[in-house]
């Protein structure tokens, strides 16, 4: 999860167990504006076998259907879905198997997928090292149901919506950016900034294709962060949700640690 930063070091900011594993969420985010109700990534989903879960040794009781309905949202109200890549922790959610239709079908009936269609390529012709992360059973059935949209470039899904490409970590990774009021701006981070531990500008994970560029997105982002007082919203950081950023004498750093629930009722 960390790369090439030494292991006594990172044990420190993210404590591995006995096995050498992190222990990881797959966070997701709905965001409703303008009459949308939007889901940021979908998770792992429900439809992958035991082999393969047998490298992930899930943990936990949390599912995206109980995490929808303790918000009181039901899938099929759900209007668009923004996948910020397809690695299938970050997509599998978004297709179901139907097992007495035989098929695949999406999860979120009425909704829009939308992805980057660098990302869609890139995916479609996908490197050796990458290849194993993408699983066409998580993506074609997006394309083949018709409901694929996709992303060309910096944009706005909804004045309050807004999309940013990086590509470090993939090629066109999708970060939504949700602008709540003037002084609240919620970062949806992905794989960009997977932990609060991944904010330091070197210590860029293992799995970015191209680290050299990420860390370039990565100090660029900071910078605009701090400025803006963005907070940041992590998918994969188990213990902590939110963040604010502040500036030291090393760099930027997390500031106030906090849940979207204290974000949300924070004064800015
Ligand atoms: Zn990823």
């Amino acid at each position: 999860m960390f790369g090439v930063v030494p292991k006594t070091l990172w044990q420190k900011a993210y404590p591995a167990d006995e096995n050498n594993m992190c222990n990881l969420s797959m966070r997701c985010l709905a965001v409703e504006a303008e009459g949308r109700k939007i889901i940021i990534d979908a998770g792992l989903g429900t439809k992958q076998d035991e082999k393969f879960l047998g490298f992930y040794y899930l943990n936990g009781s949390d599912s995206l259907e109980r995490s929808l309905n303790a918000a009181g949202l039901d899938r099929n109200e759900i209007t668009d879905v923004i996948l910020t890549h397809l690695h299938f922790d970050h997509c599998g959610g978004a297709v179901d198997y139907d097992g007495a239709a035989g098929a695949y079908k999406p999860a979120f009936p009425r909704a829009v997928y939308w992805v980057s269609r660098d990302q869609w390529e890139w995916a479609m012709h996908p490197n050796p090292r990458e290849k194993a992360s993408y699983l066409k059973e998580n993506i074609m059935p997006l394309m083949d149901h018709g409901c694929l949209r996709f992303i060309e470039d910096h944009s706005f899904l909804l004045p309050q919506v807004e999309i940013r490409l990086f590509y470090g970590h993939t090629a066109g990774m999708a970060i939504p950016i949700v602008h709540i009021n003037s002084d609240k701006t919620l970062v949806y981070t992905a794989d960009l900034f997977p932990t609060t531990a991944h904010i330091p500008v070197s210590w860029v994970c293992g799995y970015d294709t191209q680290p050299l560029v990420s860390m370039k997105e990565h100090a660029d982002f900071l910078e605009e962060a701090c400025e803006k007082k963005y907070t940041f919203f992590f998918e994969h950081d188990l213990q902590t949700e939110c963040c604010t950023l502040k500036k030291t004498d090393k760099g930027i750093r997390p500031d106030k640690l906090m849940t979207l629930r204290e974000f949300l009722h924070s004064s800015s």
